[in-house]
């Protein structure tokens, strides 16, 4: 059991890496020398910007780390495997084409991991399916880390409504760094409120 004073430095350090990965990330995707040399640099941010924000998630819910690293690795390759639908709308597997698409590729859609954890809560809802509430936490987490990143450039974009403002830098920094919170309150709520209901069944 760590005391308060380690828990509170683990979760300072791990939030605090999130930024200092992004930001690192960032000036790879500046400085880079070739676009091979860029695409490769932003896409191992991503990955492991999504594999420190599970990894988090299980720190704030005192789950071990060791016993949930395949999820963290799921996460880091989701997170990265998201950019894939680059070359998949390009047709072609050449990195010059797929980063000179003329329109967003589909994965970078917000709406989708949204419809994707709403449906899965109801699958959970209507079969009582406990895990389905972590993997949808999971692919959320993958998927709007990515797009928190991908925003600062781009905005969001929520199809059929539209795309946000390009988010702020500082802005884009934070919303990384507090989503991992955001996933631990609500997923904590989730699973609490599963238990109780259980309980109150037997
Ligand atoms: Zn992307």
């Amino acid at each position: 059991m760590l005391s308060f004073k380690q828990a509170f430095i683990q979760r300072a350090f791990l939030t605090g890496l999130i930024g200092i990965v992004s930001v690192l990330g960032d000036k790879g995707l500046q400085n880079g020398k070739s676009e091979i040399v860029r695409a490769i640099s932003d896409n191992l941010t991503h990955a492991i910007v999504g594999g420190i924000t599970w990894t988090l998630v299980l720190v704030l819910s005192k789950q071990s780390l060791t016993e949930n690293l395949r999820r963290i690795i799921t996460c880091f390759f989701m997170s990265s495997l998201i950019d894939v639908d680059h070359f998949i709308t390009a047709q072609s597997w050449d990195i010059n084409d797929a980063t000179h698409i003329n329109h967003r590729p589909f994965l970078h859609c917000t709406t989708i991991p949204v419809l994707i954890w709403i449906i899965m809560y109801l699958i959970y809802k209507l079969f009582n399916i406990p895990i389905l509430i972590t993997y949808s936490w999971m692919i959320l987490a993958s998927f709007i880390s990515h797009h928190l990143r991908d925003g600062n450039r781009r905005g969001l974009w929520f199809w059929p409504f539209g795309s946000t403002q390009p988010i702020p830098y500082y802005l884009y920094l934070s919303l990384c760094m507090v989503f991992p919170y955001f996933i631990y309150w609500i997923m904590n709520w989730q699973l609490t409120k599963h238990t109780e209901e259980l309980l109150l069944i037997i």
